[in-house]
C-alpha cells in the first residue's frame, strides 16, 4: 500500500537539494566555526553564506538574521528576550510609559502556537499583563480590537501570520502599517515603541514574508515546515530591537544565541528558505516559483474539498476559505469522532491529523477551535488535512475516495 501523506503542516520531508547541500558539513567540512584554523574558517564561511542568502531573500541586513535551534526557541527569544531587556534597561524606557515596577503589557491572540502562548504565560506569572485578542467565526482577529487594547505600557504585539491548525491568515501587513503610525505618535509623546513580532512558520511557504514589506521587527521561521531539517530555526531581528539572549555562553549569533552553531542544519535551513521563496522551488516542485506552487496546491486543495462536500453534506470547514493558506483544510464531520477517523484513515494509508502536532501525542482539545466558538463535541469531530509541494493529483483523487468511503462507513446512520 502506497501511503499518502496529508500532514504537511506538521512537518515536511527534506528536499533532495537541501539534503545535498547539508551532507558535506557532517563529515568532510566538520570544523567548529569558532576555530581559527582552516577547518573553522570553512565552517564559518558556510554560516556566513547561509545568513547572507536569507538576508538577501528577506531584503534585510546580514546581522538581522539569527539562527536558533527551532521556531519554538525563536518565539521564546522574541518574547522573553524583549521583555527581559526592557525590564533591565531603564535607559530604554521613558518614565511616563512604565510604572516603577517595570510591568509591561503585551498583545497577542488566542490562536497562537504553544511556543508563543507558554512564554506569554510565564510573563504573566512574573506580573506582566497579556491581552489575548479573540477571533471571529472565520478565525480572524479584528484590527479594531487590537487598536483598542493598546496601552501606554504596551511593548510588544505578537501575532501568528498563518495559523497552524486552521490555516487562516492574519492581516500582518495592515497591522504593521497601523503600528508605524502609532509608534510615530508614541515617539512624540515619549512613550516606548511597540515592537511587532510574527510567527511566520506556516506562512513562509506561501506568503510574502519580507520584514520591511510587513513592517515587522521580529519574524520567526522554522526549517522543517519548509522542506528543511528539523531542529533548526531562525529569527529576523530588526536592527536596534533590544533583545536579551535566553541562551548565554560563547556569544555566537551576535551574542543572541550561544552554543556551537549547527552548521549542516543552518546550511540546510538557508537552502530551504531559498527554495521556498525563490523561483526554483526545489526538487519536487517542477521548477515552479512560490506563486505557481501555491496555485498548484490550491487547485488540488479545492478539488479535494469539493469532492468531500459533494459526498458528505454534513462536512463543514472550520475557518475562512478565502483568507486561508492554500494547503489547509480543517473539516468537521458531524457525529464522527476525529480520533476514530484518523486511526481508520491511517490504516487505509492516509495520514491526517487532529490539529497541532506539537502539543502531544494525545488528541487534546484545540484552543484554536475553541477560540472560534466550537463546542467540545465539534472540536472532537474536526480533522486537519494539509497538502504540500510533493502532493500529486493522483494522491488527492485517491485520498478523496478513501476519505469519503471511510466517513460514510463510520458516520452515525
Ligand atoms: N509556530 C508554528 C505556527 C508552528 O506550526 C510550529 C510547529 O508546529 C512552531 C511554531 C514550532 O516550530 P518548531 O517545531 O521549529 O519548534
Amino acid at each position: 500500500m502506497k501511503r499518502i501523506y496529508l500532514d504537511y503542516a506538521a512537518t515536511t520531508p527534506v528536499d533532495e537539494e537541501v539534503l545535498k547541500e547539508m551532507l558535506p558539513y557532517f563529515k568532510n567540512k566538520f570544523g567548529n566555526p569558532s576555530s581559527v584554523h582552516s577547518f573553522g574558517q570553512e565552517a564559518i564561511a558556510a554560516i556566513d553564506k547561509s545568513r547572507e542568502k536569507i538576508a538577501k531573500l528577506f531584503s534585510c541586513d546580514f546581522s538581522e538574521i539569527i539562527f536558533t535551534g527551532s521556531a519554538t526557541e525563536s518565539n521564546n527569544l522574541a518574547i522573553k528576550g524583549l521583555t527581559a531587556n526592557l525590564s533591565y534597561r531603564k535607559d530604554l524606557r521613558s518614565a511616563g510609559s512604565v510604572g516603577a515596577d517595570s510591568k509591561f503589557h503585551i498583545i497577542s491572540t488566542k490562536i497562537e502556537h504553544e511556543s508563543v502562548l507558554e512564554p506569554l504565560k510565564e510573563l504573566e506569572r512574573a506580573g506582566h499583563e497579556v491581552t489575548y485578542l479573540p477571533i471571529d467565526e472565520d478565525g480572524l482577529i479584528k484590527i479594531s480590537d487590537l487598536e483598542k487594547s493598546i496601552k501606554d505600557n504596551t511593548i510588544l504585539i505578537s501575532i501568528i501570520y498563518a495559523n497552524n491548525e486552521i490555516g487562516t491568515i492574519q492581516p500582518i501587513k495592515e497591522i504593521g502599517k497601523l503600528l508605524e503610525k502609532i509608534n510615530k505618535k508614541r515617539q512624540e509623546t515619549g512613550l516606548l515603541k511597540i515592537y511587532f513580532h510574527t510567527d511566520a512558520v506556516q506562512a513562509l511557504n506561501y506568503l510574502e514574508c519580507r520584514p520591511d514589506w510587513l513592517k515587522i521587527d521580529l519574524l520567526t521561521f522554522s526549517g522543517h515546515k519548509i522542506y528543511g531539517p528539523k531542529g533548526v530555526g531562525g529569527i529576523y531581528v530588526r536592527k536596534n530591537t533590544p533583545l536579551l539572549p535566553i541562551i548565554s555562553g560563547g556569544g555566537q549569533e551576535f551574542g543572541l544565541r550561544s552554543g556551537t552553531e549547527n552548521v549542516p542544519y543552518i546550511v540546510g535551513l538557508a537552502k530551504a528558505v531559498e527554495l521556498a521563496i525563490s523561483a526554483k522551488g526545489g526538487s519536487a516542485s517542477g521548477g515552479k516559483n512560490r506563486e505557481k506552487r501555491s496555485e498548484y496546491i490550491l487547485d488540488l486543495r479545492n478539488k479535494l474539498w469539493k469532492n468531500i462536500i459533494k459526498y458528505n453534506k454534513g462536512a463543514k470547514l472550520n475557518g475562512s476559505l478565502s483568507s486561508r493558506l492554500p494547503n489547509n483544510l480543517n473539516i468537521r464531520f458531524a457525529g464522527l469522532s476525529n480520533e476514530m477517523l484518523i486511526v481508520a484513515l491511517d490504516q487505509a494509508g492516509i495520514a491526517v491529523s487532529a490539529g497541532s502536532a506539537c502539543s502531544s501525542r494525545a488528541l487534546a482539545v484545540s484552543h484554536v477551535l475553541k477560540a472560534m466558538g466550537l463546542t467540545s463535541k465539534q472540536m472532537r469531530e474536526s480533522v486537519r488535512i494539509t497538502l504540500g509541494k510533493n502532493t500529486t493529483k493522483e494522491e488527492i483523487k485517491k485520498a478523496a475516495e478513501i476519505i469519503n468511503k471511510i466517513v460514510k462507513k463510520l458516520s452515525p446512520k
